[in-house]
């Protein structure tokens, strides 16, 4: 069977600072995301062993929410590291900045929806902003846990992990001030390909 496995952190874990800092950048990388690399992989064991079975006393829909829940937490924080940069920041370039414009009216529009979406996500989540074949256009999901609340085949092409692990050692309950200083770590680079990958712009 395939195992997943955690992508090493694209830069050093104190390249963000100021912004997020040594100590944050280490727990979530090496601790938290880790565990949603094993727990994926804890699930998809399980199903290995119940096939094996047939399935006889397997608690089936217990192993599909450990599965999600782990799965979308380790795709979000794979995406999440290198949507960072440091000396990140400052504007999109090309066909990704036009298409924000068109599709939220300014780049400033769309940062304030976005961050309002990362504020008001209930309890533990992620602000996304996602790509959407079906009508060419980008989306903001306010997205709950690693896999509630997301649209379907839609693909995520900017991440905020608004879990209190992001943030709460460095901005302790001021998730706000956490998400303005975020955005000087954008890596608009990265977007920009990820919006050209999935859309063929
Ligand atoms: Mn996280």
């Amino acid at each position: 069977m395939k195992k997943f496995e955690l992508p090493p952190l694209p830069y050093a874990y104190d390249a963000l600072e100021p912004h997020i800092s040594k100590e944050i950048m280490t727990l979530h990388h090496d601790k938290h995301h880790l565990a949603y690399v094993n727990g994926a992989n804890a699930a998809l064991e399980k199903l290995e062993k119940a096939r094996a079975n047939n399935f006889q006393g397997t608690d089936t829909k217990a192993i599909e929410r450990d599965l999600s829940f782990h799965y979308a937490g380790h795709v979000l924080h794979s995406i999440f590291w290198p949507n960072m940069k440091q000396n990140g920041g400052g504007t999109p370039g090309g066909k990704l900045a036009e298409k924000i414009n068109v599709d939220f009216g300014s780049l400033e529009s769309f940062k304030l929806q976005f961050t309002e979406v990362a504020k008001t996500v209930e309890g533990i989540g992620w602000s996304i902003l996602c790509y959407d074949p079906l009508l060419d256009q980008l989306m903001t999901f306010g997205v709950e846990k690693h896999n509630l609340l997301l649209g379907p085949g839609t693909t995520p092409i900017l991440v905020c992990d608004v879990w209190e692990h992001a943030y709460y050692l460095q901005y302790k309950n001021d998730k706000a001030s956490y998400v303005n200083a975020w955005w000087n770590v954008v890596n608009w680079d990265d977007v920009t390909q990820r919006f050209e990958t999935c859309s063929n712009n």
